[in-house]
């Protein structure tokens, strides 16, 4: 009954082409976040990529919702703490990316979250009572900031799994900058950013089949850009049949079921990639698009359960199918706003 596949973006090809081909790159892997996190750099001076895996893991201490002492979990312990100033801002971030997408992204879904059995205890369909009972802790508005003293209404807890991948991406990149690495791949789980160059070119970044079959499904060749997939195909159970992932609509209580199969979401900055990639999912196509022709600062590339896609306009020429029969919708903006 219990099943899970490691998020991650397809990047194999990728991987074969560093790791066999030339020298000049290093390679760092190891298992946090809950996923495992590969960062190849070109020629990292010194002891950068170890300072990265330092990173990571300190970040982790202090934004995961299930280890002892995280800052996020002696919140939802206590129901009121005074943040540090770095996860304060963070908070305050995520808190305006909840309002951005009308709640469609609600950090405050962490009931929903362990009700049915992510993260923690058994993966399981909770009774529809369950269920009536905890909707209404859930509503970002539960959460009050008063400087960064923030307090937990309605006994409502935290989660920030949907955003904090993406965030520490973004530091990532701020470390390889400042240690003058140009060109690097990051991955974390579902989360990948590419900086510079591979070989002189752009990174040419796979996006994973979310039909299970451990293909790629598409690829696109960027330079300095986050580039993040949500799907549920990442973290899932079956129950009788049927097939119940862990991107939860916060309106409804129960796994978001529509016609997407993932999301990806590209651009400048890994925190609003991650944001909006789990905010899109919840929303569905037709929102979705809407959002887009409303905000359009991003790139997307949306996997339809029917096996079609649809990209936006600015990644066309980047962009290209594993199979030149799949069906391909290209979306200018100007037509959604
Ligand atoms: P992502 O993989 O970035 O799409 O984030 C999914 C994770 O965020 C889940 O594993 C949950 O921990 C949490 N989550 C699930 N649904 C939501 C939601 N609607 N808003 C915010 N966080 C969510
Ligand atoms: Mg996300």
């Amino acid at each position: 009954m219990k099943k899970r596949l490691f998020p991650f973006v397809f990047i194999c090809v990728l991987f074969c082409a560093v790791l066999c081909g030339c020298t000049r790159y290093e390679l760092t892997e190891f298992f946090a976040l809950d996923t495992f996190v590969t960062i190849t750099a070109e020629k990292p001076n010194g002891d950068v990529l170890k300072k990265a895996e330092k990173l990571v893991k300190d970040y982790e201490d202090k934004l995961s919702v299930t280890k002892d002492g995280s800052e996020i979990k002696r919140l939802n312990e206590s129901g009121t703490l005074t943040l540090s100033e770095e996860v304060a801002a963070l908070m305050k971030l995520s808190l305006s990316a909840c309002e951005r997408t009308d709640g469609a992204l609600d950090i405050t879904v962490y009931p929903l979250v362990k009700a049915w059995g992510f993260t923690v205890g058994e993966k399981k369909v909770p009774s529809s009572e369950e269920l009536s009972s905890l909707l209404p802790l859930v509503g970002y508005e539960n959460v009050t900031v008063t400087g960064n003293a923030f307090t937990l209404e309605n006994g409502t807890e935290l989660d920030l799994g949907a955003v904090a991948k993406g965030y520490i991406t973004d530091k990532l990149v701020k470390l390889f900058k400042e240690n003058d690495v140009k060109n690097a791949l990051i991955s974390l789980g579902g989360n990948v950013y590419v900086a510079g160059k591979y070989g002189g070119r752009d990174w040419n970044v796979g996006i994973k089949s979310p039909f299970g079959d451990g293909k790629a499904f598409c690829g696109v060749k960027l330079s300095d850009k986050a580039v993040v997939t949500s799907g549920q195909y990442q973290r899932f159970f079956e129950e009788n049949g049927k097939v119940y992932g862990h991107i939860i609509d916060p309106a409804t209580g129960v796994p978001v079921d529509n016609e997407f199969s993932s999301v990806t979401v590209i651009g400048e900055n890994g925190f609003w990639c991650d944001a909006l990639s789990t905010a899109l999912f919840v929303m569905g196509k037709d929102k979705a698009l809407e959002f887009y022709g409303e905000h359009g600062d991003f790139d997307f590339i949306l996997i339809m359960k029917d096996g079609s896609v649809a990209i936006s306009e600015g990644i066309k020429d980047a962009f290209s199918l594993a199979d030149e029969n799949t069906p391909l919708t290209v979306i200018k903006r100007s037509d959604k706003n």
